[in-house]
């Protein structure tokens, strides 16, 4: 597989999960790839010694520290903008510092960094956000500030497409679904209740998700950008 081959590429949260599963897909690809982890360490040295990837340790939450790890990555190819954390109960109950930290790592960390990844992209450059299809739907309580956080990745792509079209930098969310992950595993208690609304009534593999990562990243889509790339296997239709 060389359809990345050349490509220098970012990783935000690639420590676990969705994240570490790109970066075994793009430097299967042939890409050059470092990624960022916060608190897991062992995880995050693993995958690098297993893939020959970079590991960055970079809190998402601390803007000074993402924006310097974004720059000292200098001219990217590619940026995924994976981490996040999904705080989910009864919005009269939650803590209020812990939406206000998920908001800083869904939010304003995925902001900050692909502006700052702009600065020195290279033209025909790609920024990929993974966002959740529950930005487009919602079907059970308890996960409104969650969702606010994936349906501000919308607005962010759409403008961000137009200020940076220009030089040919596309810039899209991954909408997934339900996928195999700590987050959301897929033998958690509210897997059947989430397959009951899915018209593929299993939970994604984290490598599926990668897998239109490196579609995106590669060189047949050129065009798609300013897009709502939903992985789903029909959770929102
Ligand atoms: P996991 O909890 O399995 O992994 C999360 C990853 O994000 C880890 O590598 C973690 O690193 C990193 N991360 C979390 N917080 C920070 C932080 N403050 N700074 C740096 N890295 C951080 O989650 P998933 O793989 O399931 O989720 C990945 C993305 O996909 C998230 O944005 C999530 O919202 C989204 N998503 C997931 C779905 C699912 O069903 N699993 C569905 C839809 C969207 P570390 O542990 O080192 O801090």
């Amino acid at each position: 597989m060389t359809d990345l081959a050349g490509k220098t590429v970012l990783v935000l949260g690639g420590s676990r999960g969705i994240g570490a599963a790109i970066v075994r897909r793009f430097v299967a690809g042939g890409a050059k790839v470092s990624f960022t982890y916060s608190g897991s360490e062992a995880a995050a040295l693993a995958i690098a010694a297993e893939t020959g990837a970079e590991a960055i340790k970079t809190d998402s939450a601390d803007r000074d520290a993402l924006v310097a790890t974004v720059a000292g990555a200098g001219a990217l190819d590619v940026i995924v903008i994976n981490a996040g954390i999904a705080l989910m109960g009864d919005p009269l109950t939650l803590d209020p510092d812990a939406v206000d930290r998920m908001i800083d790592i869904n939010v304003r960390a995925p902001y900050h960094a692909a502006v700052e990844a702009a600065r020195k992209m290279n033209d025909g450059g790609r920024i990929i956000v993974i966002g959740s299809v529950n930005g487009d739907r919602i079907p059970f309580p308890g996960v409104t500030a969650y969702t606010m956080t994936k349906s501000a990745m919308q607005g962010m792509v759409r403008g961000l497409a137009r200020d940076f079209g220009p030089r040919g930098i596309t810039v899209n969310v991954i909408q997934p679904g339900p996928t195999d992950s700590d987050m959301n595993p897929a033998d958690g208690p509210m897997a059947d209740l989430m397959h009951t609304t899915m018209a593929i009534k299993r939970h994604a593999r984290a490598d599926e998700i990668a897998e239109y990562a490196a579609y995106l990243a590669g060189p047949h889509a050129a065009m798609i950008t300013g897009a709502l790339q939903t992985i789903d296997g029909g959770f929102g239709a």
